[in-house]
Formats: structure tokens, C-alpha cells, sequence
């Protein structure tokens, strides 16, 4: 154990070292192992699609990129916002020194020594003066998986934070629960392949033309003539060139789901067998649907009785059928039980475990499903749990700390957080790489909630981001490109993430961040061992032994990079395992009984349906393929810039537009209960009459929506709430 002169004097040291060997923090040093002339295959950093990109270096900077051919994910195909990933690192807003607000509420320019100084002290002020679960972080599916355990180690086992989630919250958390619940493990079950060996692709509340787009081309090379159906309020990119599309009532999806459920049974067209060897709870759920009809889906969603017939006939024809859904499901007050409604589809029907079936999440962000296993926030690092103390004792002795460090109960989430915030339990706040205040729901409570803190940290790219612009303290990170580990993407399939690209100014990788936090906090004798992210990769290779991610038998990053990327499963002597491989082919389910659960609930009511005063139904979404999240990034290249509109638009219905005295292009004023917005009419039969579109990318659409969460997962259900229009 060190003494405190000694941390001191070490910490003084680290420091120093720093700024005068910055090549030991990863700063100014070339991409590794690559010649100053050559090329370097990365993940995207964008979305969970994972696809892989050549990197092309000139003195060892990258200069350009092309999409990577031989790669078993996208096939040489890159969308807009991979063929411009380089274009946000140059951009001028940059962070490149950290910046701490001075007593005249100024940002001013600070050396790391000091930013470390006031980040511990503030920090550990607080902790003394609130009690030790008054601070949190909130952190990302954006970060590369060794520095998401990191972080989450370093917070929860070195500085004594009990409390921290991820903005994964915001678009996986009802995957994850629907998974673990029904299959006993968040286990997305499928692989690309699924998408070309599908008779029956069942799109629910997705958009891939528009969100997933290399994955859209998987469809596109399906040669089995499949059946595309998309269920979905609005008629979306992938809606128009389906083979069919319902356009259901918004949160009629249950109702839906139910009613084909009842009438598969009804047609007996089950797969009698399986239910049986591998499922446990069908005879309970077919009596919770006698009170659910396809008579009674079809008055509800709006669509023909003949149309969901035909549809209930289809899935059970015994092709190959897949159900396909993203955040129009996990979005919602109610989707786990809707995640776990189609589930329930795939399991009375044996549609899972075989080629082009599935019951699958498609994931958001390029590393949501590293989160999900290794971020230690809302599971113990590698899917296990907090309050189990086998899994505290496995995890401690692995990783040679004492038990005690580790939590035994489980975080707040998000929102618990921020409520958390609001009564002033928790006084201060570290976010990473996440820009709560535009994309948090509700976004006015935020700001609000903001001058409860005593101390507000910001580690991003940006010191530009609405959340930095109101930081107290913002550390300058290193952003994609310009750091190493891995990504996880939504079959699961781990790739490697090069540095190939200095960061600007004194910018650091959050994985150095974090280890001189660990320096300075005290704690850095726990984290010998997690001196690179090779190192920490390995760990976590050791820490997934024996869970359903078992991923033990990949040795290191140079196998990844052979193999081109690794699904887990690969547990030590997978050598010789196909590239392509989707889980559960022997019927076998991660519970202790090794069967999948039929789980369901009556639908509950829309928390804010329209009413007199705000007559519209607000739909949220993505806006084109070149927009992401909150554009911090997308924002900084002129190429995306030029694909989508610069201002906030919105699409209706011409008939309400004609009703309204709306016209074309014109601005309008958009009002909920928590905040008003300008937007640009649209006029386009896509959406329904009494609902509106508006994209999520705005800097102003979170300040409508409602903050109503799903009871299990604890997501926000973006997708809807009341507005009302006026011209403007
Ligand atoms: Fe990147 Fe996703 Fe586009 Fe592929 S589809 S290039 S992973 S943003």
C-alpha cells in the first residue's frame, strides 16, 4: 500500500511525464505496427452495423478511407457517414486542453495536472460532504470496450461510484432485458447471414434503408424472393419498397402481436415440438390469449382483418421467418413486452436457431453491445450480476482485488439518476463521450437539474457540445480513429478499432484518462494490470470465460485482425468455427433449465395520447443516413452536411396541412406540454393524418418529448407524446 506523499508524488510525476513524453500516453505516436505508408482496416465508429474500413496512411496519418471487400460484414460497402468518418477529427471545436470554468464563469484553459487536481478534490469533496453514493457517470456506446471497463471498474471498484449507466439506455436497454428475461442471457441470436437466407423478413419499428444501411444491403442480396413486411406508423424508406407495409396505429403493436399469437394457435399452426423440448410457460400464455383476437388486433391497429390473416398464415407456413425490430419497439413505455411479443412468434413457431430466423435487435450505436457486457453498470463486467456473491468473489479474484471493492447492489438507471439529481442526492456528475443535454428526453429538466450540481465533469471530443457548454470541468478526449481496442456490433462479432490519427493538441484517449484518474484518485494499485488496451482486452477474454460470451480463445488483437473479426461465442479451442454463426441451433436457451420463457402482459395505455389542446401525435426518428445522434460528429463534415437539411423540418399529413392553413416549406410552431420548437413543414402522405414526423438529430425535438419509461428496462419511450401546430 502506498502512503499519500508518495501518491503525491507519483501522480506529480505522471503528470509530468505527460506533457514531456507524450508518446508514452499514446499522444503524437504513429498508428501501432503500421508502415507511415500504408493501409489499416478499422470499425466503423458510428453505428452497430460494424462494418469495416480501410484506412489509407500517409506518414502515418490517415488521409482517406475506402470500405474494406474481404470483410464478412459489409462486403466493401460503406455508407455516407463511413466513407466521411475521418472528417469529424479535423474539425475546429476540437477540445485540446482541458478547460475549467474560472470565478467568472469562464472556460479557460488548464493543464492536466490541474484539471486531475480539481476533478479529485471536487469530486471527492462532494463524496465527503453528500455520502458515497452522491456521485455518478453517465457514459456511451460510442467508446471502444476496453475503455467502457475501464471506466467502469475505475469508477465502480477504484473511486467508491455505485452509480452509472450509459446512453445505451436510451436505445438497448429493452433488448437486453426482453433477451435475458425470455432467453435467459442478452443474447441477440442471429448473423448477417440471417438477413439473404430469410423466406420472411418482419421489419417492427425499424428503418434500416435509412438507420442501417449496409445491413439493408444484406436484405438486398436475399435470392430466396422473400416477403419484406414493415410494421410501422409512418410509410419509412424501407416501408416503400417492402413487399408489403402495415401501417398500424401508434402502440397498437401489442394488440398486434397478441392477435397473430391467438391466431396461430387457433389455425394450429405451432411448432408443437419444439414448445415442448425447448420452451417452458406456452400453456399459461395461450390461456392469457384467449382474451386477444385477430378481430379485436384489427379494430385496434387499423389494419385489415385479412391482411394480419394473411400475415398469421405466413409466419406459420413453416418458411423461414425473422422478425427484425429497433427503437420503434425498444423506444416505448411497454417494449420489453413487445420485444418479448415477437420472442414469443419466433418460439411458437421454431423460428430460432436456424438459418434466416430469429427473433433479433439490431443494435444502435457502434459499441452498445460492448456496453452491454463490459461497461459494469447496469450488469458485473461480462454479464453477471452485482448482488450475486459467487459473481463478486469470481470476478474480485480474477481480477486481484479485494471483494469488498465491488458494489453489491445495483445502480440507479438514467432517469433514477437524474431523479436522483433533482432531490438532491446526487451532487455530482461525470459524463463520457454522451451529450445528455440535447438527447436526454424531456431536455429542459436537464438544463434545470444542472444547477443542482455542485460539479459537472464533460469528457468528449467537442468543448462545443450543448453538455460541454455547461460543464464545470471538460477534459479534451481522443475520438474515434485516434485510439485502440475493440467493438462489438449488433451479431456480436468483435472487430478491431486502429489508431491512425494523432489526437489534436493535448487531447488524450479516454483509456489514458482514465488511468490518470486512477493515478490521481489513489486507486492506481488496482489497475496494474490494465496498463494498455491489449491488456484490459485480454482481461476481459479471461473475465467472458464460461458466460454465454465466452470469448476466452481469441489471444489477442492480431487473431482478430486475421480472422476479421470474432463472434462470440469462442471459447478456448473454437479454431476452425465458420465466420457466420448464429446461436442456439441445439435448441438449448441460456436459463438454468435451458429453455426460452413465453413472457407477456396485458398492453397499458399511451402515458400522453392527444387530446384537444395538443391534437398531433409526435412520432421521433432518424432523419437520413447521414445524420447521427446529435450530429456532434456528422455536423463536421461538408460532404454529410450537404445530405440532409441544415434546419429542423417536420412531415404531415397534406390533409392536416390543408385543414391548418400549413403550406409547403413554411415554418411552423411546435408546442408540447414542455417546450415549443420551429420546424419546416413538410407535406408528404408518409405519416398519417393526426401524427406528425420530426427527426431526433435537432437541437430543439427532445425539449417536446415526454419522459415516460418502460417499467422493466427502464428506456424512454421517445416515440410519442402529444403536440400541437400553429404557423408561424
Ligand atoms: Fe459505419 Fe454503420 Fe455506415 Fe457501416 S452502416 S459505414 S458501420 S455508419
Amino acid at each position: 500500500m502506498m502512503f499519500l506523499p508518495e501518491i503525491r508524488a507519483r501522480k506529480g510525476v505522471l503528470t509530468e511525464r505527460l506533457v514531456q513524453e507524450p508518446a508514452a500516453f499514446g499522444l503524437g505516436r504513429l498508428p501501432r505496427s503500421a508502415k507511415p505508408d500504408a493501409t489499416v482496416n478499422s470499425i466503423c465508429g458510428y453505428c452497430s452495423t460494424g462494418c469495416s474500413l480501410q484506412v489509407h496512411l500517409r506518414e502515418g496519418e490517415a488521409v482517406n478511407l475506402s470500405p474494406t471487400t474481404q470483410y464478412p460484414v459489409n462486403l466493401g460497402m460503406a455508407c455516407p457517414k463511413g466513407w466521411e468518418a475521418l472528417a469529424p477529427l479535423s474539425a475546429p471545436d476540437r477540445a485540446t486542453m482541458p478547460l475549467l470554468r474560472n470565478e467568472s464563469g469562464e472556460m479557460e484553459p488548464v493543464s492536466w495536472h490541474r484539471a486531475m487536481e480539481v476533478f479529485t478534490e471536487r469530486f471527492k469533496d462532494v463524496q465527503e460532504t453528500h455520502g458515497a453514493e452522491s456521485l455518478a457517470f453517465l457514459s456511451t456506446g460510442q467508446i471502444v470496450t476496453e475503455e467502457m471497463a475501464f471506466l467502469g471498474a475505475l469508477a465502480k471498484f477504484g473511486m467508491g461510484i455505485l452509480h452509472g449507466d450509459g446512453n445505451t439506455r436510451q436505445c438497448m436497454a429493452t433488448a437486453v432485458v426482453a433477451y435475458k428475461q425470455s432467453l435467459g442471457f442478452d443474447a441477440p441470436p442471429y448473423t448477417y447471414q440471417d438477413f439473404e437466407e430469410s423466406d420472411v423478413l418482419v421489419f417492427v419499428g425499424a428503418n434500416p434503408c435509412i438507420a442501417h444501411p449496409i445491413m439493408w444491403q444484406r436484405v438486398m442480396r436475399n435470392q430466396r424472393e422473400p416477403e419484406i413486411i414493415v410494421v410501422d406508423p409512418r410509410k419509412t424508406e424501407t416501408a416503400m419498397v417492402a413487399t408489403r407495409h402495415l401501417p398500424i396505429a401508434p402502440k397498437s403493436d401489442l394488440h398486434l402481436f397478441y392477435g397473430l399469437a391467438s391466431r396461430l394457435i387457433e389455425l394450429g399452426l405451432i411448432d408443437e415440438s419444439f414448445i415442448q423440448s425447448h420452451t417452458s410457460g406456452f400453456e399459461d400464455f395461450r390461456e392469457f390469449l384467449s382474451a386477444y383476437s385477430l378481430e379485436s388486433a384489427a379494430r385496434i391497429s387499423g389494419i385489415a382483418y385479412g391482411e394480419l390473416d394473411s400475415l398469421a398464415r405466413l409466419i406459420g407456413s413453416g418458411k423461414r421467418v425473422s422478425f427484425w425490430w429497433t427503437m420503434g419497439v425498444n423506444q416505448s413505455y411497454e417494449g420489453v413486452r413487445l420485444a418479448q411479443s415477437m420472442i414469443n412468434l419466433a418460439l411458437m413457431t421454431g423460428n430460432i436457431g436456424k438459418p434466416g430466423t430469429g427473433a433479433n435487435s439490431i443494435t444502435g450505436q457502434c459499441n452498445a453491445m460492448g456496453s452491454r457486457l463490459f461497461s459494469n453498470t447496469t450488469g458485473l463486467l461480462g454479464g453477471r450480476d452485482f448482488t450475486s456473491g459467487a459473481d463478486r468473489r469470481h470476478v474480485a479474484s480474477l481480477l486481484r482485488i479485494p471483494e469488498e471493492r465491488i458494489p453489491a447492489s445495483n445502480s440507479l438507471s438514467y432517469h433514477e439518476i437524474l431523479d436522483a439529481v433533482e432531490a438532491g442526492r446526487i451532487k455530482g456528475l461525470w459524463l463520457i463521450a454522451t451529450n445528455t443535454a440535447h438527447s436526454w428526453i424531456n431536455q429542459k429538466r436537464f438544463l434545470a437539474l444542472r444547477e443542482k450540481l455542485d460539479f459537472l465533469v464533460v469528457q468528449d471530443m467537442y468543448h462545443s457540445t450543448e453538455s460541454a457548454a455547461i460543464a464545470d470541468l471538460v477534459l479534451p478526449a481522443a475520438g474515434w480513429g485516434e485510439k485502440d481496442g475493440v467493438f462489438i456490433n449488433s451479431e456480436r462479432r468483435i472487430g478491431r478499432v486502429r489508431k491512425v490519427s494523432r489526437a489534436p493538441g493535448e487531447a488524450l484517449s479516454d483509456f489514458n484518462i482514465f488511468r490518470l484518474i486512477a493515478h490521481h484518485w489513489g486507486c492506481a494499485e488496482l489497475f496494474t494490470e490494465w496498463d494498455s488496451p491489449e491488456s484490459v482486452f485480454r482481461i476481459l477474454a479471461r473475465l467472458s470465460k464460461n458466460m454465454p460470451c465466452d470469448f476466452s480463445g481469441i489471444e489477442g488483437y492480431a487473431q482478430l485482425e486475421q480472422a476479421g473479426g470474432i463472434q462470440w461465442p469462442y471459447p478456448e479451442g473454437s479454431e476452425g468455427l465458420p465466420t457466420q454463426r448464429r446461436l442456439f441451433g441445439d435448441g438449448r436457451f441460456y436459463h438454468a433449465d435451458q429453455r426460452a420463457r413465453f413472457l407477456y402482459e396485458a398492453p397499458r395505455a399511451m402515458p400522453e395520447p392527444p387530446c384537444e389542446e395538443y391534437p398531433f401525435l409526435l412520432l421521433t426518428g432518424r432523419g437520413t443516413s447521414s445524420q447521427w445522434h446529435t450530429q456532434t460528429r456528422t455536423a463536421k463534415s461538408a460532404v454529410l452536411r450537404k445530405l440532409y437539411p441544415e434546419d429542423a423540418y417536420f412531415e404531415i399529413h397534406p390533409k392536416d396541412a390543408t385543414r391548418l392553413e400549413i403550406a409547403p416549406n413554411t415554418p411552423v410552431q411546435i408546442s408540447s406540454r414542455r417546450g415549443h420548437m420551429k420546424a419546416t413543414a413538410i407535406l408528404t402522405p408518409t405519416v398519417q393524418p393526426g401524427q406528425i414526423f420530426l427527426p431526433m438529430h435537432y437541437a430543439k425535438t427532445n425539449q417536446l418529448t415526454a419522459d415516460a419509461y418502460d417499467p422493466y428496462s427502464r428506456q424512454p419511450s421517445y416515440k410519442a407524446c402529444a403536440v400541437a401546430l400553429q404557423s408561424v
